[in-house]
């Protein structure tokens, strides 16, 4: 194991596993602050024990129905992770 890539935060640089199929993963803790577009703090979440994507605003409930998201005004894409869960990645801005 000692060959195993390190990964760090792309938004507070807190070290964290590498993950080979997110490579670009933000952690728990920014994960909570993800906002629109406007400042608005979204809720991010799987719609039931089997996965699926569903993210909604934290003040009024109302849905949310997209996957881009901003953490610390840095744009972020979230979806649901592989094994459950959510995962929310930085877009780096020269790809898509
Ligand atoms: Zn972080």
């Amino acid at each position: 194991m000692s060959s195993q890539q390190k990964h760090y935060c792309p938004i507070c640089n807190k070290e964290l596993e590498f993950n080979r199929r997110y490579p670009n993963y933000v952690c728990h803790d920014c994960a909570e602050k993800a906002n629109d577009i406007n400042g608005r703090k979204i809720v991010l979440g799987n719609i039931s024990i089997f996965g699926g994507y569903e993210a909604y605003f934290a003040d009024t409930k109302e849905k949310y129905d997209n996957h881009i998201c901003y953490i610390n005004g840095i744009k972020c894409y979230a979806d649901k992770a592989r094994f459950g869960g959510i995962v929310i990645q930085t877009i780096k801005p020269n790809s898509n």
